[in-house]
């Protein structure tokens, strides 16, 4: 290993290994440190082995609850909770092991440590067999990604009350447990639990689940999550926990009135910090924000030309599709390319609870806002033949278009596989697409897809 190099990416999360594979691939001398697992959060203890759960629950699911209406019956139906954390282990692990052979078969470097910023052209590493090594760069790249921080009050001790990173690897299935928070992690969690028959129950502070989706989807989810037996209490804050050897008692403040809930664990799933401490970015000047967010313009660099920050530790979007394309952007920024800027707005946001949430772009309170004249269609699923097909008609879809130019501004979905069919919209929308373009795409029969023409026909006027 030579120590000169165009470029040195700090973690190997979404963010960094598409940094890397793009800037090899554009000629560059890359160097990818990583102190941990190759995959970063994403792969190891986030996005894939919660996918991986979700799938064992919608199996769990389907046996038990809705198997009937196939014409099966599971009287006796066993559920392998440790089988399904071991599945998503393995899954986890399959995905890191291409990383790194992708990574090798790139022609980058990959090195396993400590990562350290000395200054904007040099990085130090103290290596796995801890002696640090050190390597000189044109270009930095940070991609340190985030983790959980301790609320005051609900700090995780990883017995009773854990963050995710227990939850996922914990092998015995907890017999109830309290979710604090009801955004994307916390539904998720909800719905893997609930179909492994866990007693489960959300506070959330807002008045709806998922509070950063359009309204009427929180609502739709809470309806769909209390049909599944999984309690859901909104515009609520944990006063205190007090903690037992094998439960908790959780104090609430309801709207109303106080609750108590007895629960053998918490999860708090509502805050994060961004990993830039101990990196000496503070120490050679990098401008850091609240909870550590590294600040950067709208190229991703730091405060320091040459040093760049990409994925969750910038805040820009904590979702590994934004990091990718944040990674790339990078990389051809780097290589002196001039890639068209990023717009976050129109980027895919999936939760993977049951049913599915699926959108992007803005909702129609926004567009209002911003002074479109605004037409919306919501059509159901309950309409759509493949849902029936397949026995879950949950839900539906909601296109928000500009009246005057019937150009698209966001659609929000939730019901069941809707994150399929985003790309389409995603597509049509960031070619300037119309309604009437897109009522004119011929669907497959049955697919979920044709609800895509149906609305943007009803969008114009039916
Ligand atoms: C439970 C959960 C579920 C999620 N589900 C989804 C989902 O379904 N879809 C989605 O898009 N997003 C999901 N996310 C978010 C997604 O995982 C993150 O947005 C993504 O991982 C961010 O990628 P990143 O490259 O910024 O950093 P990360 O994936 O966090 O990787 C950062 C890497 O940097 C390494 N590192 C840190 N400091 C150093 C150092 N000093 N030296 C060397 N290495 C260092 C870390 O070890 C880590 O491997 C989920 C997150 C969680 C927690």
């Amino acid at each position: 290993m030579n120590n000169n190099y165009n470029l040195i990416i700090v973690g190997s999360g979404p963010s960094g290994v598409e940094a890397a594979l793009r800037s090899a691939k554009l000629g560059l001398k890359v160097l990818i440190v990583e102190k941990d697992t190759a995959g970063g959060t994403c792969v190891n203890m986030g996005a894939v082995p919660t996918k991986a759960l979700l799938k064992n629950a919608e199996i769990a699911w389907t046996l038990g609850n809705s198997g009937r209406q196939f014409g099966f019956s599971a009287a006796n139906l066993e559920l392998d909770y440790k089988a399904a954390i071991l599945r998503s282990r393995q899954v986890a692990k399959t995905l890191s092991d291409q990383i790194t052979s992708k990574l090798q078969q790139s022609g980058v470097d990959f090195l396993s440590g400590i990562a350290r910023v000395v200054n904007k052209n040099t990085v130090e590493v103290i290596t796995r067999e801890n002696y640090p090594v050190q390597f000189m760069t044109d270009h930095i790249v940070i991609a340190t990604g985030a983790t959980p921080m301790q609320v005051p009050g609900i700090e995780t001790d990883g017995r009773v009350v854990m963050d995710y990173r227990h939850a996922i690897l914990e092998e015995t299935k907890p017999e109830s447990v309290l979710i604090v928070g009801g955004g994307a992690l916390g539904v998720e969690f909800a719905s893997f639990w609930n179909a492994y028959g866990v007693k489960v129950t959300i506070v959330e502070m807002l008045s709806h689940l998922v509070p950063y989706e359009d309204q009427e989807i929180g609502m739709e989810l809470e309806k769909a999550f209390m049909t599944r037996g999984i309690r859901v209490i909104t515009n609520a804050c944990i006063e205190s926990i007090q903690r037992f050897t094998d439960h908790a008692e959780v104090y609430i403040q309801g709207r109303q009135d106080k609750i108590t809930v007895r629960v053998a664990r918490v999860l708090e799933a509502v805050s994060f910090k961004h990993n830039s401490e101990g990196l000496g970015l503070e120490e050679i000047g990098v401008k850091l924000g609240d909870n550590g967010v590294i600040e950067t313009d709208e190229h991703m660099q730091t405060s320091i030309p040459g040093i760049w920050a990409i994925g969750d530790v910038n805040g820009k979007l904590m979702l590994a599709a934004a990091g990718r394309e944040m990674g790339r952007y990078v990389a051809e920024k780097i290589a002196g390319h001039n890639p068209a800027l990023l717009n976050y707005e129109n980027m895919p946001k999936i939760t993977y609870c049951h049913p599915q949430i699926a959108s992007f772009g803005i909702t129609a309170e926004m567009a209002h806002q911003r002074g479109y004249r605004v037409k919306t269609a919501r059509i159901p699923f309950s309409c759509n033949s493949m849902a029936i097909c397949q026995g879950d008609t949950t839900g539906w879809l909601k296109l928000v278009a500009d009246a005057d130019t019937h150009l698209i501004l966001g659609t929000h979905m939730i019901g069941a596989n809707v994150q399929e069919l985003l790309g389409e919209i995603i597509f049509a929308t960031a070619n300037g697409h119309t309604l009437e373009e897109m009522e004119r795409v011929c669907h497959g029969f049955p697919t979920l897809g044709e609800i895509m023409s149906i609305a943007a026909h009803e969008c114009m006027g039916g």
